[in-house]
């Protein structure tokens, strides 16, 4: 299972990466960071897609047509959430199926809404004003856009499940079940009765040019051996092999469902936030994003499609 090799490297952007790209050459094209630059470009041209606006309506029917184009089925999942400080919310889990017929799947996960309040701002008079969130939602959702657009061009034998998830970003502080709604709904009501891929990989804060992803804690507790796979899987700079903090983010609810499933997340060591400066700011836009990151990550994705084919 691990054809991007299993030895242990010292980073990822080491001789492993480089073996790892070469393999997978003659089967994918190399992931187009470009591609996906634009698309979380165009994510943000909807403006903040906070749960309940207009945005949000209007960036759902594109991500599901979207995902009808790249993928054999779409299925959108509605419910309602009870929210923190919202009240009682309607979602969308919008989920692309590539394969449905395969036994052998793998979970792709990363949350499609922004956060209603720029909270961490510098300046107190923004903390009431939405996130942009080209970073904190369109980033990951880029990256699996543009790599079931790939695939579907390319072809894989993997099932793959991609699942857009609502709701992540309406938490409170210390109230851990007040984050990731869209998640906690969804392993309630999974799109498939009893289903059980190898595993699931989260992507979140996935595009900033100072990106590092470094072993989240809660990945390491849960599902180490595929952090493994995955690092040794990663191309380019940004995967450190360093611990990192912890994180209540998707994964945790998706792992306490019984299916092991790691963040890919950038988590700053030196912050007093454990993320990037424009993290829950009103600076989280798109000239922060960089298409080189975002191609790092998505081929990376596909190093793993590639090694869990063999
Ligand atoms: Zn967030």
């Amino acid at each position: 299972m691990t054809a991007c090799g299993s030895t242990g490297n010292t980073t990822a952007n080491d001789t492993n990466a480089e073996s790892a790209s070469s393999a997978t050459a003659s089967t994918y094209g190399k992931f187009d960071g470009e591609s996906a630059f634009s698309l979380a470009k165009q994510q943000c041209e909807f403006g903040p897609r906070v749960p309940g606006t207009p945005a949000h309506a209007k960036c759902a029917e594109w991500l599901t047509n979207f995902l009808k184009a790249s993928c054999d089925s779409v299925m959108v999942q509605t419910g309602k959430v009870q929210t923190a400080k919202s009240g009682r919310l309607d979602i969308k889990n919008i989920i692309g199926i590539i394969n449905p017929e395969a036994s052998q799947r793998l979970l792709l996960l990363a949350h499609w809404d922004t956060r209603p309040w720029a909270d961490n701002d510098p300046d107190p008079a923004n903390h009431t004003k939405p996130v942009m969130g080209a970073n904190d939602g369109a980033s990951g959702v880029a990256v699996l856009l543009q790599l079931a657009h790939q695939l579907k061009q390319d072809g894989t034998s993997l099932g793959i499940d991609i699942v857009l998830v609502d709701a992540e970003d309406l938490g409170e502080n210390d109230v851990e079940e007040s984050w990731g709604l869209g998640t906690q709904y969804w392993v309630e009501h999974p799109h498939v009765a009893g289903y059980k891929p190898l595993f699931g990989i989260l992507l979140d804060m996935v595009g900033s040019a100072s990106a590092t992803f470094t072993r989240e804690y809660y990945s390491m507790q849960y599902a180490s051996g595929f952090v493994d796979l995955v690092w040794n899987c990663a191309t380019g700079s940004h995967f450190m092999n360093s611990q990192g903090g912890a994180v209540t983010d998707d994964h945790v609810f998706v792992n306490r469902a019984g299916i092991p499933c790691i963040d890919i997340i950038d988590m700053r060591a030196d912050s007093d936030t454990g993320f990037g400066p424009e993290w829950h700011t009103v600076d989280d836009t798109i000239d922060h994003i960089s298409p080189i990151t975002l191609a790092e990550v998505g081929q990376t994705l596909l190093n793993v499609i590639a090694s869990l084919e063999q």
